[in-house]
């Protein structure tokens, strides 16, 4: 197997315009355990590690632009504050080994449903930034993944960077496994609070072939939140609209049954998820 290495950008491009059958590798935390067990024998590894570029951040036009080559590790660190639901996913993600190594551009090169790092882009409305020797094409992060562990990158494209808008008010994301640790989601829910648009929204993660937004449940809390004024008098929010707000979030799931959990866990499991993150976010709305 040829491994093509490289330490500038432009010549990565330039690489994988050459070789498009070329597999890149960041952390190698997916790619080499499908090698490990033979699952893939690609004819060319492209290395992705040596480049700089990837592993920058920064603000972009009112949102942050981050390098897909940052890894889990850094995100907690460096970006706890203005991202907290995607670094508490982070947090979930494998062991601190797998944090040091693994990147959210490799899990949305995965493109897996089971991804920890995605449910919190879905619910910020990221972007993927996809480059190309012929140049640089932004879309949707919902755009981005087509059905599980597919994508829509290009065979000549990389993917560069995120963009996300940072946190304007409380973040939760909370992940069902069979330990606490090391393991692949059963189910999970990342969730936003936006007071400065006045809108809550969530993304179920590892109950269906995608990521899911759960469109109706925001639009049903959004109009919650507004109809009793609670984003002035940060008064909780009744029992009722929490429960609500459940139903809504489990009926979006498209789960299926198989070895983590069954289709009718995974449902209830959702309800419980979306109530509690929703009800932690707004409490610390409330006392901020
Ligand atoms: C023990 C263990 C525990 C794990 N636990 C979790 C977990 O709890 N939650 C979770 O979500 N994941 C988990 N994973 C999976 C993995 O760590 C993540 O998916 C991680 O984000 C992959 O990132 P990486 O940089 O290592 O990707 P790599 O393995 O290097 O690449 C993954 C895929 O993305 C592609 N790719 C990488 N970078 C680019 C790029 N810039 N442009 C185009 N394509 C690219 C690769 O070609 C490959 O197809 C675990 C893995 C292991 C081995």
């Amino acid at each position: 197997m040829e491994v093509l290495q490289t330490d500038t950008w432009l010549e990565a491009l330039e690489l994988k315009a050459a070789y498009p059958d070329a597999v890149p590798i960041a952390g190698g935390t997916d790619l080499m355990v499908e090698l490990n067990f033979d699952r893939a024998r690609p004819r060319a590894i492209l290395d992705l590690t040596r480049i700089p570029e990837l592993t920058e951040w920064g603000p972009d036009d009112g949102r942050l632009r981050i390098g897909a080559g940052v890894t889990y590790a850094r995100l907690i660190a460096e970006l706890g504050d203005r991202l907290p639901g995607l670094a508490m996913a982070s947090r979930t993600v494998g062991s601190p080994q797998i944090r040091n190594r693994g990147t959210v551009g490799g899990n949305l090169g995965t493109s897996s449903p089971a991804g920890d790092g995605l449910p919190p882009l879905f619910a910020s409305d990221a972007d993927v930034e996809l480059a190309s020797k012929a140049g640089t094409r932004r879309i949707p992060v919902r755009e981005f993944i087509t059905g599980p562990k597919r994508n829509c990158l290009a065979d000549d494209e990389l993917i560069a960077a995120f963009h996300i808008p940072a946190a304007d008010g409380p973040q939760q994301f909370a992940k069902i496994g069979t330990r606490n640790a090391m393991v692949i989601a059963v189910c999970s829910l990342a969730l936003s609070i936006w007071p400065e648009r006045r809108e809550a929204t969530a993304c179920i993660g590892s109950a269906g072939p995608t990521p899911i937004r759960c469109s109706a449940a925001e639009q049903f809390i959004a109009g919650v939140l507004d109809e009793h004024d609670l984003w002035s008098t940060r008064s909780p929010i009744a029992d009722a609209a929490l429960v609500r707000f459940g139903e809504l979030v489990e009926r979006a799931a498209r789960p299926i049954d198989d070895v983590r959990g069954t289709a009718r866990y995974r449902h209830h499991a959702l309800g419980v998820l979306s109530r509690r993150t929703l009800t932690w976010a707004w409490e610390a709305y409330r006392c901020a």
